[in-house]
């Protein structure tokens, strides 16, 4: 079996709604995902996390290098595409790109030997995971404080045990959001904030003593990733455990946080990270640390398929006879590519989610869909 072609497909849906992280607005939700053909017809996809258009510009500049390639040869070719970038690259883009590629073919690895990812990465600790429920951006034209309530109160109504709010427009309103949603999901379900890295260490340290009253499971990104020393100060200064790392790539771009202790949960995107080839070095050197590892989702079907398929593989830190499982960052913003684009939809029930376990990723792909969502102004 070789490689015989890499093919990119860019998805664009215009929102009816835009909204707001602390650091990005969404009008459009835009994807990019990659397939790759092999002379026997075998085809593997990934996705790329991270703007469409650049990582599309990369992956073709990878994919002239794969055809003729065996896909099975996984950690091969990783480190051989790393290193054609390395001396520019080693984050970024040059690796976004790369963990599409790596999905890709490991989606390719498991449909030729007839199993799920999961069962190559060592086996099936789980069947189904329980989600959590990321939403609550502030949207244009409503009160952000009612919406963010009355929103969070709708995901645990849908059966969700916790809910993942968006901060760091600003320390008074994020303050006030914080007790509406907590008041509006009552004291038993299980609360999360995310600044998106819109705070400084002092505004961060306001925060997080201010909002631990309400019960908070993390405090994620408060200050931008590339301030580590912030990062330490902000786990020092407050009492919230601190969580981060979606923008952190590969083993290198994780080793000073988890060496100096940035954080106490690690959030690498499988699809950002490096793919399945590099999300397991990390999660070794998470566990190796005693970090709690939560995969960072945010994405396609084909996102969510490769990060269930990595967390059903994922062993259990420490191993006990009730584990701390792992759980899964399932998106609820508008976006039509996390079921469109697939022939059997991915949802929860009542906050869990099955694995699927097919072989590769366990999906298939709906061609119709890409095809209908392909973007075609690139203007
Ligand atoms: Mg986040």
């Amino acid at each position: 079996m070789k490689i015989a072609e890499v093919r990119t497909h860019l998805l664009d849906h215009r929102l009816d709604t835009p909204f707001e992280s602390a650091s990005m607005r969404f009008d459009r939700r835009q994807h990019i995902l990659v397939e790759i053909v092999c002379d026997d017809g075998t085809t593997g996809w990934g996705e790329c996390l991270g703007p469409a258009l650049p990582n599309a510009a990369v992956v073709k500049a990878y994919g002239a290098r794969l055809i003729g390639r065996n896909p099975l040869d996984t950690e091969i070719l990783w480190q051989e595409l790393y290193n054609l970038f390395r001396d520019q690259g080693q984050r970024g883009l040059a690796v976004t790109a790369l963990s599409g590629i790596d999905v890709a073919l490991w989606d390719i690895k498991g449909k030729h030997f007839g199993v799920p990812v999961s069962v190559l990465l060592g086996g099936r600790m789980r069947e189904k995971v329980r989600a959590y429920a990321t939403g609550s951006f502030r949207r244009d034209g409503v009160d952000r404080v009612a919406d963010n309530a009355s929103e969070c109160a709708g995901h645990v109504a849908a059966g969700f045990h916790a809910v993942k709010i968006k901060i760091g427009f600003g320390p008074k309103q994020d303050l006030e959001v914080i007790a509406a949603v907590r008041d509006a999901i009552g004291p038993e379900a299980r609360l999360m904030i995310d600044a998106n890295h819109g705070y400084d260490v002092l505004e961060a340290i306001e925060v997080g003593k201010a909002a631990a009253r309400y019960n908070i499971d993390w405090f994620e990104e408060p200050v931008i990733p590339e301030q580590l020393s912030a990062y330490r100060a902000v786990r020092e200064g407050q009492p919230i455990p601190v969580a981060g790392g979606e923008t952190w790539h590969g083993r290198f771009g994780f080793r000073e946080p988890l060496e100096t202790r940035c954080i106490d949960i690690a959030q690498p995107d499988l699809c950002g990270t490096g793919g399945f080839t590099e999300m397991r070095r990390i999660a070794d050197m998470a566990a190796l640390h005693g970090v709690r590892l939560v995969p960072h989702v945010w994405g396609t079907a084909i996102q969510i398929a490769a990060s269930l398929q990595f967390m059903a593989a994922l062993l259990p830190d420490p191993p006990r006879r009730d584990p701390i499982e792992p759980i899964l960052e399932f998106d609820r913003t508008p976006n039509p590519f996390r079921q469109a684009i697939i022939q059997t939809p991915i949802e929860h029930v009542d906050g869990w989610v099955r694995i699927p376990d097919g072989p590769g990723l366990g999906i298939e792909i709906n061609r119709d869909a890409l095809e209908e969502f392909a973007l075609r102004d690139t203007a």
